[in-house]
């Protein structure tokens, strides 16, 4: 996410902590780095010179003068700044409405479709009850697929196929989600390539006849300075109550996520991060700001591991390692439970540091690895799981085959699994002394 200017902000860092002393010159010198690297990103050119204006007046404060390391210090209020750039904190929806409606704006292409089916997963995950509304009435493709995201979350979709007025299909969608007790709409509108006045006056009627508490838009971080200009005019015509930044997984350079705050003064309030309905966040300026940095995002990491962890699971797993007793179905578990975090890529990303450690990282390797690995366990019998020793010449020669390995990589498996055993059993013995002679907790 973010790479280049991620890469170019890390570089400028680097001078900027040796700073020893501080002069208007050489913080001059150093903040010009930063300033190149926010262009290069497709900042807002007046944007980043306030930025760096900013920034300049406060490292050139007494504290940051007076400091042991003054480097670090303009590395924490360009951190600040960054934060305040983004929109401070994350701005949460407002679903005060009975039924709530959200209005979904866009233009073609920018994932409205995709980001109202996300937005009603995630919205059911907070315990609430959406219904999607197909308010497209130009391109019957875009009803299919809203019906089919629908289906695919079990969540439901109001559509009138062959409807031409939208006005009436907003109506009886307010009556189909008080008829089955769905408590927000979510109006997944018609988009255009380019924004156009029947299109504006389109979205209008609507938004006067629904009155929606969020009218979001939908925008393509990739495009850079233009979504911040596409947010301008839709911003006029409809006075927006937010916006979603899509692709940010892509090559998005940044400039819209850093600029649009500063230049429409309404919020990012949610993001799109992969193209699996489960690939969407809300946006949080801190978190995005430290990721930016290469600080990581413990945070985020956390929250996703919570998600995806059992607790009774781990502590039952923790303590058959503590007893030696952990076998190869337990290893299974546990590689399944990594994958429900995410790829490795997006895990070690969010690790402070994390971008760094990617560069030239064969991750694909890694992730293939655990997949052979799954493949091999996967083809033993449970019998064999539980008992790895009664592994005889013949059963291995049964499981290689049945998972596309030679028995030599099956053999190499079975040794790391065994070593793995080993070590957990005696870091297990090592805990256990150490609680009898109360050093840990
Ligand atoms: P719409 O025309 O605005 O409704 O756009 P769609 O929802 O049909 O999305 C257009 C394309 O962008 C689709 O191929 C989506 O899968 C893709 N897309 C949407 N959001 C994201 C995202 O956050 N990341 C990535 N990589 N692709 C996305």
């Amino acid at each position: 996410m973010f790479d280049t200017i991620s890469n170019k902000l890390q570089n400028a860092f680097k001078n900027l902590r040796g700073l020893g002393k501080i002069s208007e010159s050489n913080v001059s010198d150093s903040l010009r780095e930063v300033r190149l690297a926010l262009l290069e990103a497709d900042v807002n050119f007046k944007v980043a010179r306030d930025f760096i204006e900013r920034v300049k007046t406060k490292s050139l404060g007494q504290e940051v003068i007076e400091s042991v390391h003054p480097g670090q210090q303009i590395i924490k209020i360009i951190h600040d700044e960054l934060v305040e750039l983004l929109g401070s904190t994350n701005a949460g929806l407002n679903l005060s409405g009975n039924p709530a409606s959200i209005m979904m704006v866009g233009l073609h292409g920018s994932g409205k479709t995709t980001s109202s089916a996300k937005l009603a997963k995630l919205l059911t995950k907070q315990g609430r009850q959406p219904v999607l509304v197909a308010a497209d009435v130009y391109r019957p493709a875009a009803m299919d697929q809203l019906e089919t995201l629908g289906k695919q979350l079990g969540i439901p979709v109001f559509l009138k196929k062959g409807e031409t007025d939208v006005l009436a299909i907003a109506r009886e969608a307010f009556d189909f989600a008080r008829a089955n007790n769905r408590n927000t709409l979510i109006f997944d509108t018609a988009g255009r390539l380019q924004i156009d006045e029947p299109l504006v006056q389109e979205l209008v009627r609507l938004r006067d006849l629904v009155k929606p508490q969020e009218i979001l838009l939908v925008l393509d971080a990739a495009t850079g300075q233009e979504a911040v200009n596409v947010a301008t005019h839709f911003d006029q015509a409809l006075n927006i109550t937010g916006s979603i930044l899509t692709k940010l997984d892509g090559d998005a350079r940044g400039g819209a996520a850093l600029s649009m705050k500063a230049v429409t003064g309404k919020p990012i309030k949610l993001a799109g991060t992969g193209e699996k309905l489960e690939d969407f966040e809300p946006f949080h300026p801190e978190r995005m700001a430290s990721r930016i940095l290469g600080m990581g995002d413990v945070v985020s990491l956390v929250e996703r591991a919570a998600e995806a962890v059992d607790e009774e699971e781990a502590k039952r797993l923790e303590e058959k390692m503590r007893k030696g007793e952990f076998n190869l179905e337990d290893f299974l578990d546990q590689l399944r439970q990594m994958k429900k975090l995410g790829s490795l890529e997006s895990i070690v990303g969010l690790l402070p540091g994390g971008s760094d450690m990617l560069k030239g990282a064969d991750l694909n390797k890694s992730e293939k690895e655990f997949k052979r690995m799954e493949g091999m366990i996967c083809a033993m019998t449970f019998k064999e799981r539980r008992q790895p020793v009664i592994l005889n010449a013949s059963r291995r020669i049964r499981i290689a085959k049945g998972s596309g390995v030679t028995v030599t990589e099956l053999n190499n498996m079975l040794n790391r699994f065994n070593q793995m055993q080993q070590m957990m059993k005696k870091m297990g013995k090592l805990q256990k002394m150490m609680m009898k002679k109360g050093g840990m907790p």
